[in-house]
């Protein structure tokens, strides 16, 4: 996994001392130590939470684990780099709902608007970097992990940029224009020891995890079919989005991969062979570049299957559907910040009653469960669950889509032993 470079020195420790206790208690020494260094000087261990009794009758659901925050100056600090959408609409605001992240730099390249936000989310302004003076990030203290918000096309210069100045990475998806540069940043992270995680933010989200919990017990049987859908109507013909140079492509890198990802992630297995089918409308100006619209198949070793399409001109339409011999699971929408929603139908047993419910689970932030997630994995020095080679698999297998709609044949894939294989450790519930 990325970043993992040191792990081989600390399992090399472990035969030598011979003990689980040694080695465990070096590894929790020398994270309290970088984490001193750095200046956040927070413990490596979870905050305990505060215990009060139960309030409710057993019949009513019960109420969220009780929050165990990191006091604020104890947090893991984040350089944002890149103010647009993401980051202002959702990124920013999403640390007011972390426990264990804190904004401590920004990094644009219009210095006005980074010193407005600076000053409204508290941002020291000697924090403030434009993407010139962006390497200094190496000796900000205070910076342990830099979150890389910019055009697809830029996401390999910064993140081995942030890599060389001793931060960790979290990346925005998809990870790259091509799996070339993925690799290019695994092998920088690995090699300054840093840890690189790409922004799969649906991965930590309760009711993709519990629909995954539900794939993988079998609740619907067996997997057979899953059909998945990601469009939205894009409108601008000059954004970044529809440029190839700054894009690598069109709807399918930049919607469709949430398809692709969750065929995976319901899965955990690995497609044998995709097929693609691309379409742009002629004469659309929007579409002079990248693809409009992308129809593919994936193969996995099971027998499953998923049948997806992605468009950036049909209104919007986020969902799937997971079936099998016993059932069928959907979410719709699946795949925007709020208001998720799951309903699952199975037959009642012995009954002829199909029973077609709503699965309700609380709505939580979905960039604060991400950061979070990666701000434990530092803390702990633990591996992220969706590390560089995550978003390396995704971008691969897009290739893959592209030569078979270009080339108008199946592509056939290297079969992939075992589930999860490109994912580190699932986060913790309640996280
Ligand atoms: P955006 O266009 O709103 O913001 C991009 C930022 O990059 C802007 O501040 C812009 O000034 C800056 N920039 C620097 N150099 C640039 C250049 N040469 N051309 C254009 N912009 C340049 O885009 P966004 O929606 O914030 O997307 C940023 C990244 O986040 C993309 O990789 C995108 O795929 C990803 N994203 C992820 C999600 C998610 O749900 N995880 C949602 C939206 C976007």
């Amino acid at each position: 996994m990325s970043g993992s470079g040191d792990m081989v020195s600390r399992r090399g420790l472990l035969r030598t001392a011979g003990g689980v206790a040694v080695a465990g208690a070096l590894a929790k020494l020398s994270v309290a130590c970088a984490r001193a260094e750095s200046g956040a000087g927070a413990s490596p261990d979870p905050p305990t939470p505060v215990k009060l009794p139960r309030l409710m009758a057993p019949t009513e659901r019960e109420s969220e684990l009780m929050p165990a925050p990191l006091a604020p100056d104890k947090r893991v600090g984040y350089a944002i780099v890149g103010l647009g959408r993401l980051s202002l609409e959702e990124i920013l605001p999403a640390f007011g709902h972390c426990k264990y992240s804190r904004p401590t730099a920004l990094v644009s390249g219009d210095a006005q608007k980074a010193a407005q936000v600076a000053g409204q989310y508290g941002i020291d302004p000697k924090s403030v970097y434009s993407y010139e003076t962006f390497d200094r990030l190496k000796d900000n203290k205070a910076v342990d992990i830099v979150y890389i918000v910019l055009p697809n096309s830029m996401h390999r210069e910064y993140t081995i940029r942030a890599a060389q100045a001793g931060k960790h990475v979290l990346c925005e998806k998809p990870m790259a224009n091509t799996s070339a540069e993925c690799v290019e940043m695994i092998d920088a992270c690995k090699k300054a020891s840093r840890k690189l995680m790409v922004a799969y933010r649906l991965q930590y989200e309760p009711h993709h995890r519990e629909m995954i919990r539900l794939c993988r017990a079998k609740e619907i049987g067996p997997i057979k079919t899953i059909m998945a859908v990601n469009a939205q109507h894009q409108g601008d013909p000059n954004q970044w989005r529809l440029k190839k140079a700054l894009a690598g492509g069109g709807a399918l890198p930049d919607i469709g991969i949430y398809c692709l990802n969750a065929a995976r992630y319901l899965t955990g297995e690995e497609p044998i062979e995709v097929l693609g089918s691309a379409y742009s409308t002629p004469d659309d100006p929007r579409f002079r570049e990248v693809d409009e619209t992308v129809d593919f198949f994936l193969r996995f070793p099971s027998g499953a299957r998923a049948v997806c399409s992605t468009s950036y001109s049909c209104h919007q339409s986020k969902r799937f559907r997971v079936m099998g011999p016993e059932g069928w699971a959907e979410m719709d929408p699946a795949f925007p910040y709020h208001g998720l929603r799951m309903r699952v139908s199975r037959k009642m047993k012995d009954s002829p009653i199909e029973d077609a419910s709503e699965r309700k689970l609380q709505e939580k932030n979905h960039f604060a469960l991400e950061m979070d997630h990666l701000s434990q994995c530092v803390l702990r020095d633990r591996p992220a669950h969706t590390p560089g080679e995550e978003g390396l698999q995704d971008m691969r297998l897009i290739e893959a889509i592209y030569t078979s709609a270009r080339e108008g044949r199946p592509v056939k894939l290297e079969p992939v032993q075992g589930l999860d294989v490109f994912r580190g450790p699932p986060p913790e519930p309640g996280a």
